[in-house]
């Protein structure tokens, strides 16, 4: 179990002023082993769930890198955190570690992210009993991308696959991954849709959302979903423009359009990134009242482990 460090919690202190002196500790000293909750449970509040994704170390970093990120999400007490997973399977303790940390040390439930792109059955198998092991109860089930530096076998395998594996256990709650504007590999939105569908009647009963920078994809993907019966419920991810370079990386990758709106944006404080990062964060904040007036069961936030950022968004918009 990982011991609360003591810097971080003064640091945290004086970050967020606004937090009573004894809160984290507090805090920790209530939740040790928090009893197992299935994220589900979250979705029957009236209000929107708000969640947070953040990423382990790397895989030769030590666990404080992150920690000190992680202990200053907590405080703005989002309804869940999930954790990200490296798809060639080698930081998975990592992630689970962290995730155990988020959950059994700082009291918020977690959701551990997991992928089979390059794991063997019985690896699937020993990673599922470490995280049962782990007092974790929450899984995103993922395909995974084939990780560049991977020797591993690369399977030819779908996120349904996985999920029925893991709801045969019959002991975990199971999240999938959804794409507004269609996976980068599928034909058609149609056909995407078709899967995803798929991954609901194989046991998911929560869809997380892809980032999406333009609002109209995601209301007409979860339109469609709606259609194609998809009704468990959906959170959309949104993740605040903090860099020029970084946002049209991450873009690039996931197949997230730029809309004018923000591309302009972008373009008018390319010289100033303060500037630039108020702007991210009032587009984003516009971005979510605009997904929760609409009816999104939740809005999920790529953190990217950054404290200040996921704070802003909070008191920008109408979620807390
Ligand atoms: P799948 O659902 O298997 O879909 C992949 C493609 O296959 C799609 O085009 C789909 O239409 C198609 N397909 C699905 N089922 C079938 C089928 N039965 N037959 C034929 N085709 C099918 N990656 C990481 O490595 N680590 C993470 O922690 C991580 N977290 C993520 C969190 C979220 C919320 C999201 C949206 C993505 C995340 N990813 C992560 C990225 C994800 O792994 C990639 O997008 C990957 O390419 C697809 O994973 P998937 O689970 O959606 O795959």
């Amino acid at each position: 179990m990982w011991c609360f460090h003591n810097s971080a919690a003064v640091h945290l202190e004086r970050l967020f002023s606004f937090v009573p002196a004894d809160y984290i500790q507090k805090r920790r000293r209530c939740f040790c082993s928090m009893p197992t909750m299935k994220i589900s449970e979250l979705f029957s509040q009236e209000k929107p769930v708000v969640s947070f994704e953040v990423f382990p170390p790397k895989p030769d970093s030590p666990f404080e890198t992150v920690l000190e990120a992680v202990e200053a999400l907590h405080v703005l007490r989002p309804d869940f955190i999930s954790v990200t997973y490296g798809a060639g399977g080698s930081t998975h303790s990592k992630t689970l570690e962290l995730a155990q940390h988020i959950k059994n040390e700082l009291g918020i439930e977690a959701l551990a992210h997991l992928t089979c792109i390059s794991s063997s059955d019985e690896e699937i198998e020993k990673i599922l009993d470490e995280i049962a092991d782990r007092n974790l109860e929450n899984i995103l089930a993922l395909r995974g991308d084939p990780p560049k530096d991977c020797h591993k076998q690369i399977n030819k395998i779908h996120a349904c696959n996985l999920i029925e594996r893991i709801a045969a256990r019959k002991k975990f709650f199971i999240a999938a991954a959804a794409y507004p504007e269609g996976h980068p590999e599928a034909s058609s939105q149609e056909e995407d849709l078709l899967h995803l569908k798929e991954k609901v009647d194989a046991g998911a009963g929560l869809l997380i959302t892809q980032i999406a920078f333009d609002n109209d994809y995601l209301k007409r993907f979860h339109e469609k979903a709606l259609q194609h019966g998809i009704n468990v419920p959906i959170t959309a991810g949104i993740m605040p423009v903090f860099s020029a370079s970084q946002i049209k990386h991450i873009s690039g990758l996931c197949g997230a359009t730029l809309p004018p709106a923000l591309q302009n944006m972008m373009e008018k404080y390319s010289h100033n990134q303060d500037a630039l990062q108020s702007a991210g964060i009032e587009y984003a904040c516009r971005q979510i009242d605009d997904l929760v007036s609409y009816g999104f069961a939740g809005i999920h936030i790529y953190t990217m482990n950054r404290p200040l950022l996921a704070r802003a968004i909070l008191t920008g918009t109408n979620l807390r």
